[in-house]
This record gives C-alpha cells, sequence and structure tokens, in this order.
C-alpha cells in the first residue's frame, strides 16, 4: 500500500474547533478543545489529513487560521461547504481509492455518507450540543465512538 494512503476528514465545529467558548465569547475567542493540536501532529504523520465542514468559508478557514492548524491538512483535501448533505456524494466519491476516515460531531452526517458509501470508516466524536441531544439511529452504529481525537490515532493505525 501507498504510504499514507489513508485520508481522515475532520468536522470544524465541535470536532475540531470549541464552538462553545466561540459562542460564550460573542465570536471573540478561537480556540480549540485542548488535544487537538497534538492529536492532529500525531495522526499527519500516519494519514493525510483534510476537512469536511458546513459552513460559511471565509469564517471555517479563519477558525483554521487562527487557532494555527491550518498547515495540517492539504488545501486539495479541505471541502468547506454551506450543507453537507448537497455535496456529500461528489466529494466522498474522490476517495474511493482510500481508505476514508470521517470524523464528525453529528451522527446523522456520519449516517448519511456510510449509507452512500459502505466503505467509509465513521467516527464519531461525542461531545457539543449536538451529541448530546441527537437520538440513536436505528440500524446503524459508528465504526468508532470516542471522546477526543486522540482515540482517532489507534483507530487509524490498525
Ligand atoms: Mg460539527
Amino acid at each position: 500500500m501507498q504510504l499514507k494512503n489513508k485520508v481522515i476528514l475532520f468536522d470544524i465545529d465541535y470536532t475540531l474547533f470549541n464552538t462553545d467558548i466561540f459562542k460564550e465569547t460573542k465570536l471573540q475567542k478561537y480556540s480549540l478543545y485542548e488535544e487537538v493540536k497534538e492529536a492532529l501532529n500525531n495522526l499527519s504523520k500516519i494519514a493525510r489529513l483534510g476537512i469536511f465542514s458546513e459552513g460559511e468559508i471565509r469564517l471555517q478557514k479563519t477558525k483554521l487560521e487562527s487557532t494555527n492548524i491550518a498547515d495540517y491538512f492539504q488545501n486539495d483535501l479541505v471541502h468547506i461547504m454551506t450543507r453537507k448533505d448537497d455535496e456529500m456524494e461528489d466529494i466522498i466519491t474522490r476517495y474511493t481509492d482510500t481508505a476514508l476516515f470521517l470524523v464528525d460531531d453529528k451522527i446523522d452526517i456520519l449516517y448519511k455518507t456510510k449509507k452512500l458509501f459502505p466503505s467509509v470508516f465513521t467516527v464519531w466524536i461525542k461531545r457539543g450540543k449536538y451529541a448530546k441531544s441527537q437520538k440513536p439511529i436505528d440500524g446503524f452504529e459508528p465504526d468508532a465512538i470516542i471522546k477526543t481525537l486522540q482515540e482517532v490515532i489507534p483507530v487509524v493505525s490498525t
């Protein structure tokens, strides 16, 4: 297998970026969950890293730049769009030759991706307001459920 034939696509809000603090400070404080930088540093040695995020492109990019993690992500692996539902199929199709891992705090995004692309490895990071309120989806179990990004390392290494 080609070195680093693995790709991990990360959601931004509530996955990498501490959106609670951002909102509490009226959009002033850009910060990450505390383990994120070290986890990205470790993961960048075993996989190529990218972004699969919903929102306004400029703002989402500012979240990566202001927290000094933008350089971990290869430009062509950064996907930011208004609605994931609309572009998911187009984007994930590009990774059919790759071992793709998708990390998101929203279980329905993982579920929809898995339905379209059963070979994608879905990782549910259970933190933030959505993770707390989401109901289980009948007949769907993410491939991994984690609380912090450090837990992605063993998942991707195997
Ligand atoms: Mg999110």
